[in-house]
């Protein structure tokens, strides 16, 4: 049902090493950071044909073959695992759904490697950490937001939180913190937020550079956040 991590660098004419091309590893230019652009004798994108996985040993960008066509396509990954799949949002799992980045974000991902039958009684815990992991995450960017907004900082703040939606492999992060900011009632998540976000104001406000302390204060204070749920948690479960 996949297809081959080989013609997929094809149809999307990469350059190969053609020495390379019936060894275990084959050799390409790397299309991500192009470090080796301008040397004929360089290849430093490797893709492993038996596995189906790439990696650049320079940018160390890595992953299956359904990431690397995401990535040299621009397509969300999402939109290349239907092409494969078809619809398959009933038959499975949103967690099924979740790409090895969002896995990983998660600390699942060497979980789904290396204990695969664990990993797939877990789909709802799994889910459940994602879920809590976009919450938390939300909760930070509409802190952030807050803050941009209050210290005359729009366009930066934006740009920190695209930075953060990247990191944390959350789609939309921005997109949805903005929606939340105008829509005409708050989710609780974003109550949360107003509350860690005030008290950053007032700590940052008594020093010169408002903006960038309230940023690390935020930070802070959503980091005490985060382990106050944790150890919520813990004690209910
Ligand atoms: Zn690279």
């Amino acid at each position: 049902m996949l297809p081959s991590i080989i013609d997929v660098a094809r149809e999307n004419q990469l350059t190969f090493n053609e020495r390379s091309l019936n060894k275990k590893e084959v050799m390409c230019k790397c299309p991500f950071c192009l470090a080796d652009a301008n040397n004929p004798k360089k290849f430093y994108l490797s893709l492993n044909p038996d596995k189906n996985v790439f990696k650049c040993w320079y940018c160390k960008e890595y992953g299956g073959v359904l990431q690397f066509e995401s990535l040299v396509t621009g397509n969300s990954y999402e939109e290349v695992r239907l092409k494969y799949f078809g619809d398959i949002k009933k038959k499975y799992h949103p967690a099924e759904l979740l790409s090895p980045k969002q896995l990983k974000a998660i600390n699942w991902d060497e979980i789904k490697r290396k204990h695969n039958d664990e990993y797939k009684r877990s789909l709802e815990n799994v889910f459940a950490d994602w879920k809590a992991h976009v919450h938390s995450q939300r909760i930070l960017a509409f802190a952030k937001l807050l803050i941009g907004i209050e210290s005359k900082k729009y366009q930066l703040i934006c740009e920190n939180i695209k930075k953060q939606a990247l990191d944390s492999q959350v789609p939309n992060l921005l997109e949805d913190v903005l929606e939340m900011y105008s829509s005409s009632e708050w989710k609780s998540w974003a109550l949360e937020a107003r509350e860690i976000a005030v008290s950053a104001l007032l700590i940052a406000r008594k020093e010169n550079n408002e903006l960038a302390n309230a940023l690390v204060y935020v930070v802070f204070a959503f980091s005490q956040y985060n382990q106050k749920n944790k150890n919520d948690n813990r004690r209910v479960g």
